[in-house]
């Protein structure tokens, strides 16, 4: 599938602007596509299902940075562990817990994200505001060593209603300046907004944006 290059010079620029990067979300795409891509100079794919993770994993360069973004269930953790560089999707203790064995296994450190539900929709999956406070009010550093929780991650409702994003957006970055003060933790990132709503996620405060459908003809 071509490859929208104004559209990647555009997003590159809007990212330096708020000093931001964004992963290049290349689920269902062919692995010419992702190849192209690679050409671009593209080095952050992000996909959602380990199994095609795995295969895209051991035909492409290794000096790729994947990015697992989708529901992870506990039992693929340990078929993704090896290849990924971020989690941005962890929803439970459960898979918090699941990632830490696992990572300390092949003795790796691996960045990972919290989610967090903030979307109407009930079909989104991550941590309601109140799971998450207990969360990290029970959350001990060194249960975790292999861990490094840089911040949270979020999907705004579908919805036309640029202002409701905007406050869904904005209650992410509120509840990361929330959970650092009361948690004593300096998490930096927010990984929020796609191709239909990025811009209002960087000006929320989003340090990562993850970009599929718009960078394809
Ligand atoms: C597919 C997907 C994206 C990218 O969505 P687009 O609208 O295609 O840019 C971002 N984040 C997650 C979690 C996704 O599943």
């Amino acid at each position: 599938m071509p490859i929208n290059h104004s559209i990647i010079e555009k997003i590159e620029t809007t990212c330096t602007m708020h000093q931001a990067r964004w992963v290049a979300v290349t689920k269902m795409r062919s692995l010419e596509t992702l190849q192209a891509l690679y050409q671009t100079g593209k080095r952050q794919f992000g996909e959602n299902k380990a199994q095609e993770l795995c295969d895209k994993y051991v035909a492409l360069p290794k000096d790729i940075e994947w990015h697992f973004i989708g529901h992870l269930q506990t039992n693929k953790v340990k078929s993704i562990i090896d290849k990924v560089s971020f989690i941005h999707s962890v929803d439970s203790r459960k898979l918090l817990d699941t990632i830490q064995r696992e990572a300390k296994a092949v003795s790796k450190n691996i960045s990972i994200f919290i989610q967090i539900h903030i979307a109407e929709e009930e079909t989104k999956y991550g941590f309601s505001l109140e799971e998450v406070i207990d969360f990290f009010s029970k959350f001990k550093k060194e249960d975790f060593p292999n861990i490094h929780i840089v911040g949270l991650m979020a999907m705004a409702s579908l919805t036309d209603n640029q202002a409701q994003i905007k406050n869904e957006f904005l209650s992410v970055k509120k509840l990361k300046d929330t959970i650092n003060t009361q948690f004593q933790l300096e998490l930096k990132e927010i990984s929020m907004g796609m191709s239909g709503d990025y811009e209002i996620a960087l000006e929320c405060g989003a340090t990562y944006i993850r970009i599929g459908s718009i960078l394809f003809e």
